[in-house]
């Protein structure tokens, strides 16, 4: 595998349009013991523009990325619902690579910090 998600804070989650279908809110919902309505409200918002129109997780405020996924754990950069995260978190980073792991590993090197772009 060509990337080490345990030593990221979670880039990928600070994606801005992070989409989910029905089916991720469905499996949202079960986790949590909520209607399928509930779950869309709470975790999810419609975000539309003449080319856009898709169904997005909510963010919350992050002391890395500004911005995250409200479901990623701030203390251990962790998915907190990763049994029912939505299919394109599954899918991410759609390959052996990641991009965003090769940078880290390159800046922490030259660098030599470890936590350069702290990793909790
Ligand atoms: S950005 Fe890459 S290395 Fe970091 S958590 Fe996401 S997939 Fe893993
Ligand atoms: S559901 Fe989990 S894996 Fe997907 S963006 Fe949110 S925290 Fe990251």
């Amino acid at each position: 595998m060509g990337f080490d998600c345990s030593v990221c804070p979670g880039y990928c989650c600070s994606h801005a349009r992070i989409a989910v279908t029905d089916h991720d809110v469905r499996r949202l919902a079960r986790h949590f013991g909520l209607s399928e309505r509930a779950a869309r409200a709470r975790f999810t918002y419609h975000y539309r523009t003449k080319e856009i129109d898709e169904q997005l997780l909510r963010h919350r405020r992050d002391h890395v990325y500004k911005s995250v996924c409200r479901f990623l754990d701030p203390k251990t950069r962790r998915c907190g619902v990763y049994e029912a995260r939505p299919n394109v978190c599954r899918k991410y980073p759609y390959g052996n690579r990641c991009g965003y792991y090769a940078f880290l590993k390159f800046e922490r090197e030259f660098h030599d910090d470890p936590q350069f772009v702290p990793s909790a």
